[in-house]
């Protein structure tokens, strides 16, 4: 049959029939919806039977989480727009008015601003703990604590936790322990083979691995993400199938990226803890950093301790802004593990969310540089930094 122009248009092109088979790479599903063959169909579908609807399913978007369940060792993944997504989510989902949850003080400073901020206008009652000390997290727990939320490489100052020691809290408790393990990836350490509950990325970062993708996910058993599920679709922060496509390409090099980076990141912490204009380095590699025996006995440290380190030089704002400025290479850019290295200034970063003195106290002084140490040669990236150390005494 053969319709007018305008309708016709409209249909042409929209169902190739048996002329594709077996691409190299998966396809990208972009559609919306997908036609249903009648009501039996739709309540079949409606079940999770199959794709109806893209906010409630899509392949490239279940491509992406199988993968990353693999990777992380669980049974489900959710995939989110963001990282934010991802911890607003699980945190919403799971949490109602009258809980408590303890919240380790060294995380991601949008994380605390969802702490500080939003849980508390749902009635969810927040307490901060020092993680790297379990029996402050110990003494923090109410008869209302429902979970334990921590990530194990802290930002900025690589402080790390024994996730095994608080998962035993955890157990004889009954509290979910929730871990954001951006800064570890699924090579270097896997929390849920560790006793936590729930595992979360900003896949924004080694994931995507470029700095040309937003996306999160959460990895946990198929129960739980089974309850976080229905408040996921809710919430809408689906990720779109085109980044899913392209996270998914980009952890085939994951890695090889990762390892790379962690391995550039003990190189350039051994290279500024040498550097005289450099009063200390962070990260787990360095034989003084306070838990780098905890670390080493914890990480897979073929591929490292993580490719992110920062230091601190003198707390004087003209002298490090020289430093920056005098870096040729190194990009100041307010992201992370992408494959080429950058660096930031976290105290300029939060300097519009919190006060010089709650700053300080988060160790966040004007001399404190963070570095998100990519895949380069390393003796390019140290020769960088040590021609912008030195042009700090002209
Ligand atoms: N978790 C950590 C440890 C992060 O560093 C970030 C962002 O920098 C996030 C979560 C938030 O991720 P996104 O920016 O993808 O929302």
């Amino acid at each position: 049959m053969s319709y007018n122009l305008d309708t016709e248009v409209l249909y042409q092109g929209t169902r190739p029939q048996g002329i594709i088979k077996n691409p190299e790479t998966p396809a990208i599903y972009p559609a919306t919806a997908y036609i249903l063959d009648d009501m039996d169909d739709y309540v079949f579908a409606d079940k999770g039977g199959r794709y109806y609807y893209n906010r409630s399913g899509n392949p490239n978007r279940d491509e992406l989480g199988a993968a990353v369940s693999f990777l992380e060792k669980g049974e489900k993944t959710l995939i989110c727009s963001s990282g934010m997504a991802a911890i607003s989510t699980v945190l919403l989902s799971l949490l109602k008015c009258g809980d408590h949850i303890v919240m380790s003080s060294a995380i991601y400073g949008e994380t605390i601003e969802i702490a500080e901020w939003l849980l508390p206008d749902f009635g969810i009652e927040v307490s901060f703990a020092d993680f790297t000390d379990a029996e402050a997290v110990k003494k923090a727990v109410k008869s209302n604590t429902k979970m334990f939320y921590t990530e194990i490489i802290a930002n900025p100052l690589t402080l790390v936790t024994d996730l095994e020691a608080i998962t035993e809290i955890a157990r004889e408790h009954s509290i979910l322990t929730v871990v954001d393990s951006t800064f570890t990836t699924p090579f270097v350490y896997r929390p849920l083979e560790h006793g936590a509950d729930i595992v979360l990325h900003s896949m924004t970062k080694y994931f995507g691995g470029h700095s040309d993708i937003t996306g999160g996910c959460v990895t946990a058993s198929e129960a739980l993400i089974d309850r976080i599920y229905p408040k996921y679709l809710l919430l809408g922060c689906c990720l779109d199938p085109v980044s899913s496509w392209m996270t998914l390409r980009s952890i085939k090099t994951m890695s090889m990226r990762v390892r790379a980076q962690n391995q550039n990141a003990i190189r350039i912490a051994k290279a500024l803890a040498e550097d005289p204009h450099v009063k200390e380095v962070y990260h787990p590699s360095l034989p003084d950093h306070p838990q780098h025996e905890l670390a080493s006995s914890m990480f897979d440290t073929d591929y490292g301790y993580g490719a992110m380190l920062s230091f601190r030089l003198e707390d004087d704002h003209e002298k490090v802004a020289k430093f920056m400025k005098n870096l040729k290479l190194i990009c100041y850019l307010g992201t992370l593990g992408g494959i080429r290295t950058t660096f930031t200034h976290p105290r300029t970063a939060f300097v519009n969310n919190f006060s010089a003195e709650e700053l300080d106290r988060m160790g966040l002084s004007e001399g404190l540089v963070r570095i998100s140490v990519g895949a380069e040669d390393s003796r390019d990236l140290i020769e960088d930094l040590q021609q912008a150390l030195a042009s700090m005494d002209d």
